[in-house]
């Protein structure tokens, strides 16, 4: 759909049923003291910045809230026309930043086509379709960092929590975006409770896995229930684009760009991989021996469990390391701000957990550390290509003890390579750390 030819003539096709009107509440939160000139990012070749995008102060505002300077391959491929209302397939898969691609999009839309007049309840006008709930209460949590400065109403329709509530919501507030998993949204459409016939962006997440989960045929009545394919915008991220989907992503969309990007690669000729045998107990002292005695740069640590990582740190700053910690429970605002102090070199070793840990691309990261080995190979390559990148060295070190060592054969058949493990040197087996 060209956003030139909005819908915002069209009439709700449901006056005088159940649901009543409601005026839509257009003021923002109070206006805070920033303006774009607060988010300076230098120009850099190859990479595209959010300031290249022409985006609303609001959204830019959230945008370096959240810590984030240039576009991500998949954004940089797909703002420029999306946010022009095209439609577009994209072969992405998590980890890539297609969240914020689409949400920018739709986020950017609402703001530059506001309603005029008067919005209807259980009409969204951005609908987002995702496999599970899990993915649904990612999306509209990103959703709702980005729409911290704007007065935009996100809802999310998903099972396993009470209908009434989610109904409950839905009467009380006007739903500018919905996300929700296919099960959950049918229920809404067959009590009429939501009305799609007015959504103006349809996003359709992960749907290869939606078809491996057997939700075609609701995802297929959902979509039947929007308007026409070219009087909506549609965008569809699969991570595979096997025969079916390709099929269906032709029908549900029109003129749609492809766009591919392929998984992380991890140049790993870059970074030099060190297996350390160690006891549990030699962790500790090996980690601060690296961080006091090496050309550390920055430096990434992760562990596996969230209440390991915490520890970690405690045990870090007690023995004089300037450091940080990211897990999923740490607030998003807080992990920004540790997040820039790394980047800012405030602090100069972060420990982390994979959720947190993947979505973290800084330039300058010397070395990434496994304090444990990670149960998924793919982790483990995503950890190490926090380092080595743009080409410079890097140095990953990972700990097996008794209980891990039997996760490398694991690691090495996906890296195609043996690792070499050897005990540590001596000289980071010296203890002098406060315990
Ligand atoms: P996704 O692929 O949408 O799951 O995003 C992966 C991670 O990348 C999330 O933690 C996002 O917050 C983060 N992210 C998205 N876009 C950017 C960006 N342009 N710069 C830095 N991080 C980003």
């Amino acid at each position: 759909m060209d956003h030139n030819s909005t819908q915002l003539s069209k009439k709700s096709q449901r006056e005088g049923e159940k649901k009543p009107r409601k005026r839509r509440r257009r003021s923002k939160r109070p206006a805070e003291e920033w303006s774009l000139s607060n988010f300076q990012v230098p120009e850099a070749d190859d990479k595209l910045r959010f300031h290249d995008l022409s985006l609303c102060d609001e959204l830019m505002h959230a945008i370096q809230d959240l810590g984030y300077e240039y576009c991500s391959p998949i954004q940089q491929k797909s703002l420029p026309h999306t946010l022009q209302g095209k439609d577009i397939t994209g072969k992405a898969q998590t980890g890539t930043g297609k969240t914020a691609a689409f949400l920018i999009t739709a986020i950017q839309y609402l703001v530059k086509h506001p309603i005029q007049d008067e919005q209807f309840l259980c009409e969204p006008r951005v609908l987002i379709i995702a496999p599970t709930r899990e993915l649904v209460i990612q999306i509209a949590q990103d959703a709702k960092n980005l729409c911290k400065y704007l007065d935009l109403q996100i809802h999310t329709l998903i099972g396993g929590e009470k209908y009434d509530k989610q109904l409950h919501q839905m009467e009380q507030r006007v739903a500018d975006i919905v996300v929700a998993t296919p099960g959950r949204l049918i229920d809404f459409m067959s009590r009429k409770d939501i009305f799609l016939n007015l959504v103006e962006i349809l996003v359709l997440d992960e749907a290869d896995r939606m078809l491996d989960m057997g939700f075609i045929p609701q995802v297929k009545q959902i979509v039947r229930a929007t308007p026409r394919k070219n009087e909506r915008q549609t965008l569809l991220f699969s991570a595979t684009f096997a025969q079916d989907i390709l099929n269906l992503s032709r029908q549900w969309t029109e003129n749609a760009l492809h766009i591919e990007i392929e998984p992380e690669q991890v140049a790993t000729e870059t970074i030099d991989q060190r297996v350390y045998m160690v006891s549990n107990e030699e962790k500790l002292p090996v980690t601060l021996n690296i961080l006091r005695q090496e050309e550390v740069g920055l430096s990434m640590i992760f562990t596996n469990r969230r209440d390991q990582a915490i520890r970690l740190h405690e045990k870090l700053c007690k023995n004089g390391i300037k450091a940080g910690v990211l897990t999923g429970e740490i607030a998003q605002n807080k992990r920004s701000k540790t997040l820039n102090d790394f980047k800012e070199g405030k602090i100069r070793v972060l420990v982390a957990t994979d959720v947190v840990g993947r979505g973290i691309h800084i330039d300058g990261v010397t070395h990434v550390i496994n304090y444990n080995l990670p149960e998924d190979p793919e982790d483990y390559v995503h950890r190490i290509g926090r380092t080595g990148r743009a080409g410079v060295a890097g140095i990953s070190i990972s700990f097996a003890d008794e209980t891990e060592a039997f996760q490398l054969p694991a690691i090495e058949e996906l890296l195609g390579e043996k690792l070499s493990c050897t005990y540590p040197p001596e000289s980071l087996l010296a203890i002098s750390e406060n315990a």
